[in-house]
């Protein structure tokens, strides 16, 4: 047993996502390599896997490069929360670089088929409505958020030019926001801290007046589409988005949370952040065509279960 198994590594595969992804991965009987360095995660979120002869992890930075012989990658190696990813601006647009580069000329070395967690942040504060993958975006190059908006852009450039000059096989997912257990509770991002905030009955802090939208997706649904989608045939590059389209205002989100704790938090509202997007909402007809993959957890089911997920750890 084992040894005829497709071998994967994933990159980040502590965090939020890549968990998940791995515990898809091996209940697919693929034998899973993670690379992660722990800097905005938890190994207890692989908790689930450490004992499981299919599975290795390995504390490693990717900007370090690194080989394993492998026949899939998938690339999530990068902190993805706004507040993570501004902390130490330049390591993460490093990341972006570096760390995609090592991972591309590990597959290159390997042959392997390999996978960018892109993100709907590589449209910026986009100007179009909703977000098709023919949309080049509206970024601010010299923003706090460039870091990463340009960093994702990059990577993406570097995908596309491996693809041009040795066919390796990429494929491109640009992930809109996505929620659901595993998020650490010091992410920083908006579910997991209304949330937090809810279960402890404290007041949630909108940012800005709250009409700002974003359309979030249960984490099973963007997992069931990267694996739908990295075994697409040979030239199915992307980018695709994956998302769910339903599209809800911050102060929705609060509201909808509140109500879905019975919490007794009042809302506070701080300052809207540099760049924050006013609307955000994927159109993904493009992978819906290629793989049958659409969401299909609604909003209130999967904010349950991830309530129920907090309530262990607040
Ligand atoms: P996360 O912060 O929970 O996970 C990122 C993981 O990468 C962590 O385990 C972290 O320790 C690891 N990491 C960061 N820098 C590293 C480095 N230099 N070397 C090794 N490991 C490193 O975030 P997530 O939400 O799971 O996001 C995973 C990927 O998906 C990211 O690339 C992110 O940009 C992308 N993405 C996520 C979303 C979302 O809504 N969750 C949306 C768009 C794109
Ligand atoms: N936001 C908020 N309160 C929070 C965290 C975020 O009002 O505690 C807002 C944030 O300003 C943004 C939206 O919620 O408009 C989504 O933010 P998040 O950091 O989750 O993701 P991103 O901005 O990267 O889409």
């Amino acid at each position: 047993m084992g040894a005829n198994l497709e071998s994967v590594i994933v990159t980040g595969g502590a965090g939020f996502l890549g968990s998940h992804l791995v515990k898809k991965l091996l209940d697919n009987d693929y034998r899973v390599v993670v690379l992660d360095n722990l800097s905005t995660s938890s190994i207890d979120n692989l908790s689930f896997a450490l004992n499981n002869p299919n599975f290795e992890f390995i504390d490693h930075d990717v900007n370090i490069k690194y080989f394993r012989k492998t026949k899939y990658i998938f690339n999530l190696a990068c902190p993805a929360s706004p507040v993570h990813y501004q902390k130490d601006a330049i390591k993460t647009i490093k990341t972006n670089i570096f760390g995609t580069i090592n991972a591309l000329e590990c597959a290159r070395e390997s042959g392997a088929i390999i996978l960018q967690a892109s993100t709907s942040e590589v449209y910026g504060d986009p100007l179009v409505h909703p977000q098709r993958e023919t949309y080049w975006g509206n970024v601010n190059p010299i923003g706090v958020r460039a870091c990463y908006d340009e960093g994702k852009r990059t990577a993406e450039t570097l995908f596309f030019d491996y693809y041009r000059t040795y066919h390796l096989p990429i494929k491109v997912v640009r992930i809109f926001n996505t929620y659901g257990p595993n998020m650490s509770i010091y992410d920083g991002r908006v579910v997991s801290n209304f949330i937090v905030q809810a279960l402890k009955n404290e007041p949630l802090q909108i940012y800005g007046d709250g009409t700002q939208t974003r359309s979030f997706c249960y984490v099973d649904d963007t997992i069931d589409a990267m694996f739908d989608f990295i075994q697409t045939p040979k030239g199915y590059t992307g980018p695709v988005n994956i998302g769910n389209p339903t599209e809800h205002s911050v102060s929705e989100i609060a509201e909808i949370i509140i109500s879905l704790t019975n919490s007794k938090s009042t809302i506070k509202y701080q300052e809207l952040p540099q760049d924050d997007p006013h609307r955000r909402k994927p159109e993904i007809s493009k992978i819906n065509e290629l793989t049958n993959w659409e969401p299909i957890v609604p909003l209130r089911e999967g904010l349950v279960k991830t309530i129920e997920y907090f309530k262990q750890k607040v």
